[in-house]
């Protein structure tokens, strides 16, 4: 029964062909001109049912304005089906025309460009463009739904300028951690504290804006608490970072970026020299002396650039990149942020070992933006000094005190 079913349904489908076909052209080679239709599932499917044209990416399964549901791809032929058609005698021609290996799911616009102008777009070129969206869409779709992040993006005026973050290059570097954003990002944006300079009205504001931002985010029944990871992106000036960092809850794990200098984009690099981090006493005052803590990372701070006041009576110790010189570009790695965590325990257990309890300590930051955010989130409320935190501005003859992170 079902052989007979499908062999007549078969039959009227050809039929179907035929007609549509013009009255001169029904030869064979006209009728294999069809793509059968399991290529064709298989080709939406290996596609996501996107344009593979790079860069398009549209999704030609709704309409854009309506996104109701329609068939708007094209299957297209990267090797002509004809000889003479667009690339059509490009390399050795495939032994089958209509395999998915010869065929792209495009949109009608790429489609149009792609053969009308086929000497820009080789077939070396489109077989490319079809494997790297088909690999994108393997890689992202292998992404599992507890990889699920939600994106915060910290934006704060440095020294009266506007910074801002491409939500694009967050969502591209979240992918390369294989995470991707459960929702739209949320941003924390100071920038309409732009022209204030950095005095003590200013940190007020701004670290009013933080508190704030922070309680809606970490708010109860919201939705990171659904999610269950946060991915922190963060612009503006150290102080308020290591803000920030004290202000975000330990309920969640956090993965922090940083945008990178030489790649100019937020993605992590995976290769390059492991961080070394090393603590070390650089002037002892005695046991009941005042502490100062310097981090000198992305530049070095020398004991002659801190104020007077402190040069003349603090203990100070030093995190510095081992032998390394500070530089900007040192942070490439997720996992030199893990190296840093516990260069910094290190240094608050040898100082609690070497002065037993202390109140507070005189933070000296020189620290790539996550770094400062770790400062303030790796310290524990009831067990750690509090940070009263300094910034280097040149401008300003040196360091400053600028906030406490308690
Ligand atoms: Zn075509
Ligand atoms: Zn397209």
């Amino acid at each position: 029964m079902l052989t007979s079913f499908m062999a007549t349904k078969k039959k009227r489908t050809t039929r179907r062909i035929q007609n549509r076909l013009p009255q001169t052209d029904q030869s064979p080679i006209a009728l294999a001109r069809a793509i059968d239709q399991r290529i064709s599932s298989r080709l939406y499917a290996v596609s996501a049912g996107r344009c593979q044209f790079k860069g398009c990416n549209k999704d030609v399964t709704v309409h854009s304005l309506t996104r109701q549901a329609a068939t708007l791809g094209e299957k297209a032929h990267i090797v002509a089906f004809k000889e003479d058609g667009p690339r059509g005698r490009q390399g050795r021609r495939p032994k089958d025309v209509n395999d998915i290996s010869n065929l792209m799911l495009l949109c009608r616009e790429c489609h149009r460009l792609i053969d009308t102008r086929p000497q820009d777009y080789p077939r070396e070129l489109l077989e490319r463009f079809k494997h790297e969206h088909e690999e994108r869409i393997r890689r992202a779709t292998a992404i599992g739904p507890e990889r699920r992040s939600a994106i915060a993006l910290f934006q704060a005026p440095i020294r009266g300028q506007r910074v801002a973050i491409s939500e694009d290059q967050a969502v591209s570097a979240l992918f390369e951690q294989q995470r991707y954003p459960a929702n739209k990002p949320v941003t924390i944006d100071l920038n309409g504290l732009v022209g204030a300079s950095e005095d003590d009205a200013f940190l007020a504001q701004a670290c009013g804006q933080i508190d704030r931002a922070v309680e809606r985010l970490f708010a109860q029944g919201g939705d990171l608490e659904a999610v269950g990871h946060l991915s922190v992106f963060a612009i503006g000036p150290i102080p308020l970072l290591a803000y920030l960092g004290g202000r975000l809850s330990n309920k969640v794990p956090i993965t922090l970026f940083q945008r990178h200098r030489d790649s100019e984009d937020w993605t992590w690099k995976s290769n390059g020299p492991v961080v070394s981090y090393q603590v070390e006493c650089l002037q002892d005052r005695g046991r009941g002396s005042p502490v100062a803590l310097v981090v000198a990372l992305s530049g070095d701070v020398k004991l002659d650039a801190l104020p007077e006041p402190i040069r003349a009576a603090s203990t100070v110790y030093r995190i510095s990149l081992g032998g390394a010189v500070p530089n900007p570009t040192f942070l490439r790695r997720p996992q030199d942020l893990d190296g840093f965590k516990c260069a910094l325990f290190e240094a608050l257990g040898t100082i609690s070992l070497a002065h037993g309890l202390v109140e507070e300590i005189d933070l000296f930051p020189a620290v790539p933006a996550p770094i400062a955010v770790l400062c303030g989130r790796e310290r524990l409320p009831k067990v750690h000094p509090r940070f009263r935190v300094y910034d280097y501005d040149a401008a300003a003859g040196g360091f400053n005190y600028k906030l406490t992170v308690q």
